[in-house]
């Protein structure tokens, strides 16, 4: 051998094992005291200009090392973050993460198995926590699921067994340009938007997704579902599913959901319900009433990055019928042959029941998370959050210039500040403005949403940091902010008169 042209191999470990770890250990002691001290900051700020720019840096050809890159992390982006972790913020429906967490999902990165199959220790954490799951929920133990990215992917996994169980020919094989007649599904008006893209994705069309009106608590209307199912099929479609909402994203709505299971059963349709947040509900004795019926569902999406307070992503697809589920997903060619011994054994290959085929090790920070807190205690702080929900509520009715604009059956609060000076179109914009300004104030994160055509600040709590005096900030710093609109000579000419 020719020693002269042998060059000397290459690997991304650190060449000083002992400086990684000081680095590690000084990551680990900044992220606890930044979660630490999370309360002291703004919720939001805006990302400086130099900081944009700093992200159109040239593509690194050289080494620039891990000391100087984490400098340039704790320079740039450590202090503009989305403030979703922060005690104030209520916008869209986000979660807060936990500090062991954070821990667990540096540990399954450190071990960084692939969980789509073989026969190795992460597909056994996954499926204990499918039973936890399961069992959580009060969900048939004989149900198939798989942590997924998020309730959007749980959605689109559960549908896609709907639309292939309920297909009246070999829609893997022939596709949705086989079926004589149109597959149509139904849900609310309220239902979140993954399912229209899920739809979409599927092949079936947005109009084949019947959007059912509400009524006045935002549930679907029940007679208008029976007969929009019935028109449908006078007129050659074949009605095959039905999307129950437990917990809507604008209201935190719940449909009946026994109602929606003996109209599926009924009606031999699929029955998928979204319970993104709602689903969690399920945990507490006190409020398991309000989602009797999901247990019902064929499938069910939820998500553990959103109520159960859990570091993105992580979310979960049930399937009542194992089956099924796997019919929909499993394809298995020669580089993927499960073996019975090796490893390529084991039983559990969760690429035969999604759309990944690699996939990270999320189970673990579920695994750890569940083991750290106990069930008890999620239970609780969901009560906590929807307590608060309520607090917040009674607030905005005892304020003379605040409206309370929708029911609040669990976790969200919409509500506009209001004068009587004021038309509905200049309303909307005033709340608009002041939501920008509550935002740029750094004081607190609502998002907005539209409550029957009039702009709603929109308070929706998963978050464990939250406390009764943060909502009381809020209360007043909307009545002070509104106030100080009033002034603002650009609605001041404006008035019903
Ligand atoms: C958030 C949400 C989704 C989508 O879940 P992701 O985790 O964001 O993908 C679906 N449905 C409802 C009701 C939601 O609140």
């Amino acid at each position: 051998m020719n020693t002269e042209n042998v060059t000397k191999e290459e690997s991304l470990d650190p060449e000083d094992w002992q400086l990684m770890r000081n680095l590690g250990h000084r990551m680990v002691d900044d992220m606890l005291t930044y979660l630490e001290t999370v309360r002291d900051r703004h919720v939001w700020q805006p990302v400086p200009n130099e900081v944009k720019a700093f992200f159109r840096q040239p593509l690194p050809m050289e080494a620039q090392g891990a000391e100087h890159t984490y400098r340039d992390f704790l320079q740039y982006v450590l202090p503009h973050p989305m403030g979703n972790i922060h005690p104030r913020f209520w916008g869209w429906v986000i979660g807060t993460g936990t500090p062991l967490g954070m821990l667990a999902d540096m540990l399954a990165a450190g071990m960084n198995p692939n969980v789509g199959g073989a026969d190795h220790v992460a597909n056994y954490v996954e499926s204990q926590v499918l039973h936890w799951c399961k069992q959580m929920l009060a969900y048939p133990d004989e149900a198939s699921g798989l942590l997924v990215s998020g309730g959007s992917m749980a959605n689109l996994v559960g549908l896609t067994v709907a639309r292939n169980t309920k297909a009246e020919f070999d829609l893997r094989q022939d596709g949705i340009y086989a079926s004589d007649r149109k597959m149509t599904l139904y849900g609310s008006t309220e239902t979140h938007s993954s399912v229209q893209k899920a739809v979409e994705l599927l092949g079936l069309g947005g109009s084949a997704f019947r959007q059912v009106p509400v009524d006045k608590d935002f549930q679907i209307d029940l007679p208008e579902l029976e007969s929009t199912i019935a028109r449908d099929r006078r007129g050659g479609c074949q009605p095959f599913c039905a999307v129950g909402n437990a917990g809507t994203v604008n209201t935190g709505a719940i449909d009946d959901l026994e109602a929606l299971a003996r109209i599926c059963q009924r009606e031999n349709m699929w029955f998928h319900v979204d319970g993104a947040f709602g689903a969690l509900a399920g945990l507490s004795l006190e409020l398991r009433p309000l989602v009797a019926g999901m247990e019902k569902a064929d499938s069910l999406a939820f998500d553990l990055h959103k109520w159960m307070y859990m570091p993105y992503e992580v979310g979960c697809a049930l399937v009542r019928h194992e089956e099924a589920h796997r019919k929909a997903f499993a394809l298995t060619p020669d580089y993927l042959t499960h073996a019975d011994r090796g490893l390529a054994g084991g039983k559990i290959w969760f690429s035969d029941y999604g759309v990944q085929l690699s996939r990270g090790f999320r189970a673990l920070k579920v695994w750890m998370s569940i083991k750290e807190h106990g069930v008890q205690k999620y239970a609780k702080l969901i009560e906590q959050n929807v307590d608060q929900a309520r607090y917040l509520a009674m607030l905005v009715e005892d304020a003379a210039d605040l409206q309370l604009l929708a029911p609040v059956p669990l976790n969200i609060v919409c509500f506009r500040f209001i004068a009587d000076r004021y038309d509905n179109d200049t309303l909307n914009e005033v709340n608009k403005e002041l939501l920008i300004r509550l935002h740029e104030s750094g004081i607190a994160a609502p998002s907005y949403t539209s409550i029957n055509g009039n702009y709603a600040l929109r308070v929706a709590i998963t978050n464990h940091r939250s406390r009764r005096d943060d909502f009381e900030l809020l209360v007043e710093e909307v009545v002070r902010l509104g106030n100080t609109l009033l002034d603002d000579a650009r609605f001041c000419r404006r008035s019903p008169g």
